[in-house]
């Protein structure tokens, strides 16, 4: 249940992040490292936002210390 189910597992993996050459940082502990996971955006939830999303793919971050997520839409740089 649920969006996560749609995790491309062979996509995790941990690392630090940038976005526009901004290195990402986790904004509630600092930490610099991010387990990171593509998220299918086609879910029957997600289409109530009515966007024309079909075969898109989120960017998810998360804080391998805190645990909190950071979603993008686009790709982050692999540092
Ligand atoms: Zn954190």
């Amino acid at each position: 249940m649920g969006i996560f189910d749609r995790t491309k597992k062979l996509d995790r993996q941990i690392s630090s992040f940038s976005m526009n050459q901004k290195k990402i940082v986790c904004p509630f502990c600092g930490h610099d490292k991010f387990e990171y996971r593509e998220i299918l955006l086609n879910t029957p939830g997600m289409t109530f936002l009515g966007f024309d999303w079909a075969n898109r793919s989120a960017s998810v971050l998360i804080c391998t210390d805190c645990s909190r997520i950071e979603w993008f839409f686009n790709q982050p740089t692999f540092l």
